[in-house]
């Protein structure tokens, strides 16, 4: 059995408490490894460690944390393979999907942040005659990285590449449930020669080992992705203690679709949108509008697509719908279809649970799951349930699109498709939303503010809202 130890000050350590937790593999239900289960007393030994190293991280130069993070971001790829199964086996999710989204991911984010620093600039200004006022931009000392279980790696290295690329020391936890690339990722960054206590990883239980990293006082800034009751706890603990806040939280984003779009593109597409990484990805578009007169005919076409989506075994080659993260997840979705039907609504596929052969027996397997006939203010189409579940509804106006569109609490992405670009651009104007994909969906530029208004968060990550973030910005007034 696997044993995942904690990164702190460079070494791989057991939780201070020696207490660890079970680690299952969804794909087959059993437990496959142990999580140290860290708490108050890890994330103290870890600022200690982040405080010795920050002084010299911080002031070795731009030129050197991109020789560093460059070389992480080669072992990754050339690690690739062993990555994408150990992600696979941890979240269930399809190999395929491993492989060709969610490693290539990290290895570009911590590429892309350890280029970025190196043109990252600051504003000056200049008071004719008088003076000139230039802004140093200087990383806050040492910050939190929380991040959830849906693109375990992904999500990680999204955070800390910034953070640790802008010379500040870490504090990482990546969710209990999927903690294992991690770990992995902490080997590589020892391969790499990162500095011990750079970056320093405490796995276990986000209200004990999470809310230790949230309540400590000596890191400054958290920059936290999961779901929004989680997020009003982080807010809660942070705001008497006036730390920076970055908040990247749940999303039940609409995917509109009108007669005049290119039927093929948006029907391929939608299938995908709905559900890929069984709609376990916050952008996923979990409810689907469709113009009148053509919402028979492209119901029926997602239908006969999405029903011949293989589920089941993960490592097999051409599955797509791999398993849920946990059989509670499991069983929060299959709840969600018990309620869409009490509310009305009619299951056209899916929603069922799947046993494949052998040892993935008891995996927690679901296929995906359509359903039409609910109203909008039911709470099926209120709710996040961050699983292989969409709704369909149609429309008849553009205005009556954006109304139910923007009719939840939520406001992360949204999807349009039209061949009418002064309608997209209208749309896009209205739409409460922190990224709006016209013609296409998940097609992500690093370079981009990425993140969501309303209870889907709040802050921007990506490109320079990052880099600014894990940063403070200091003005300096010279008089001439
Ligand atoms: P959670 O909010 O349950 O957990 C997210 C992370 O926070 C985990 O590491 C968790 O640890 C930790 N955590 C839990 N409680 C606390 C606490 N009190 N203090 C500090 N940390 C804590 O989210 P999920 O992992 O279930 O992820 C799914 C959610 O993430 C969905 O709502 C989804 O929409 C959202 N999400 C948002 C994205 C965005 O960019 N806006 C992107 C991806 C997902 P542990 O798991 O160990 O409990």
């Amino acid at each position: 059995m696997i044993k995942i130890a904690n990164y702190i000050n460079g070494e791989h350590l057991p939780a201070q408490s020696e207490n660890y937790l079970d680690n299952y593999d969804p794909s087959t239900g059993k437990v496959y490894s142990l999580i140290p289960e860290s708490d108050a007393l890890d994330v103290e030994a870890a600022v200690a460690a982040a405080k010795k190293a920050f002084p010299k991280w911080s002031s070795c130069g731009v030129e050197e944390r991109y020789r560093i993070m460059n070389r992480i971001a080669d072992l990754i790829g050339e690690n690739m393979e062993e990555l994408a199964r150990a992600e696979s086996r941890d979240s269930g999710k399809a190999i395929s999907l491993s492989r060709a989204v969610d490693i290539p991911r990290a290895e570009s984010n911590i590429r892309f942040f350890a280029t970025a620093i190196l043109h990252f600039g600051s504003e000056s200004y200049h008071m004719e005659g008088l003076a000139v006022n230039y802004v140093l931009r200087q990383p806050i000392g040492i910050v939190g990285c929380i991040s959830p279980w849906n693109l375990p790696l992904y999500l990680f290295t999204w955070k800390i590449a910034p953070a640790l690329a802008t010379g500040n020391c870490v504090i990482a936890k990546p969710s209990e449930m999927t903690p294992m690339t991690a770990y992995l990722f902490s080997k590589i960054c020892v391969e790499a020669g990162l500095p011990p206590g750079v970056l320093n990883i405490v796995h276990g239980l986000g209200p004990k080992a999470g809310q230790a990293i949230v309540e400590h006082p000596k890191i400054k800034a958290v920059s936290f992705t999961g779901g929004t009751n989680t997020g009003k706890i982080l807010a809660r603990t942070a705001a008497p203690m006036f730390k920076k806040l970055s908040l990247e939280l749940g999303g039940k984003n609409p995917n509109i679709i009108f007669a005049d779009c290119d039927f093929e593109r948006a029907v391929r597409t939608t299938v995908r949108s709905s559900f890929a990484n069984n709609g376990q990805i916050c952008l996923c578009g979990s409810r689907v509008y469709i113009e009148r007169p053509i919402y028979e005919k492209f119901r029926d076409e997602l239908v006969k697509r999405v029903k011949s989506l293989k589920v089941g075994n993960p490592f097999e080659e051409d599955t797509v719908q791999g398993a849920l993260v946990s059989k509670q997840h499991r069983e929060k979705v299959l709840g969600y279809l018990e309620l869409a039907k009490e509310e009305g609504g009619s299951i056209l596929c899916g929603g069922e649970t799947v046993s494949p052969d052998g040892e993935y027996s008891e995996g927690y397997y679901l296929s995906p799951a359509i359903i039409e006939g609910l109203p909008n203010a039911c709470r099926t189409n209120q709710e996040e349930i961050f699983g292989p579940v969409v709704t369909l509804q149609p429309f008849d106006t553009e205005e009556e699109a954006l109304e139910l569109a923007n009719g939840v609490q939520y406001g992360l992405a949204s999807t349009i498709w039209t061949q009418d670009i002064q309608r997209a651009s209208r749309m896009a104007e209205k739409i409460e939303a922190g990224i709006v994909w016209i013609n296409c969906w998940l097609l992500r530029d690093l370079r981009t503010p990425f993140g969501g208004v309303k209870d889907s968060g709040v802050g921007r990550e990506g490109g320079m809202e990052a880099l600014r973030f894990f940063t403070e910005p200091k003005n300096v007034c010279v008089r001439y």
